[in-house]
């Protein structure tokens, strides 16, 4: 299965409601082959349904240094987080090249389905923890800089914005399309 396109910020599936999957068809079974072959020809630690331009609640994670623990995960739930917290570097494949420190829960626990339709508990720590968060923020159409400072998430968009235009002359044959849209949001 060919990798799919990932769509940049801000384009507005981003943004967009993801809806709850109800049957595991193989449409569903599809979008988690291309969310996979997509996460790993890239080598991303995680990536949303969203980010490939599919509304629906799905991601995939493979955290692991050897990349051989990808997983699929579907509606995932947030049950609980830590009170204690964590801040760390942080990046997203919809954001080329821009990281920023972000704070989160140091674990997390949650509920979700596995491809076979069976609902199943995860807890996670660490990076791990981190990604199951940034993923089920895309999710409900939150964005990593969303947790940033409205002076830092302005620099890091401007950063992007001059990211995007560079990628954008060097190639005569753009791999993407920067959709624009206005963000009323900030
Ligand atoms: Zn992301």
């Amino acid at each position: 299965m060919p990798a799919k396109k990932i769509y940049f910020y801000p384009d507005p599936y981003l943004r967009q409601t993801n809806q709850s999957i109800i049957e595991i068809n193989e449409d569903v079974r599809e979008l988690a082959q291309d969310l996979l072959d997509t996460m790993n020809k890239v080598s991303g630690l995680g990536l949303a349904a969203p980010q490939v331009g599919v509304n629906k609640k799905m991601f995939v994670m493979d955290c692991s240094p050897k990349r051989n623990n990808s997983r699929v995960f579907i509606n995932p739930t947030i049950l609980k987080t830590s009170e204690e917290t964590e801040t760390s570097e942080e990046g997203c494949l919809s954001f080329p090249d821009q990281f920023a420190e972000i704070t989160r829960p140091s674990s997390c626990h949650i509920s979700y389905s596995d491809l076979e339709g069976h609902i199943q508990e995860g807890h996670f720590e660490g990076l791990e923890a981190r990604c199951v968060q940034h993923e089920i923020d895309h999710l409900n159409g939150i964005l990593f800089i969303d947790h940033l400072s409205k002076l830092k998430k302005k620099n890091l968009v401007k950063k992007l914005d001059k990211q995007l235009l560079k990628d954008h002359r060097k190639s005569m044959e753009p791999k993407y399309s920067i959709r624009r849209h206005n963000e009323q949001k900030n």
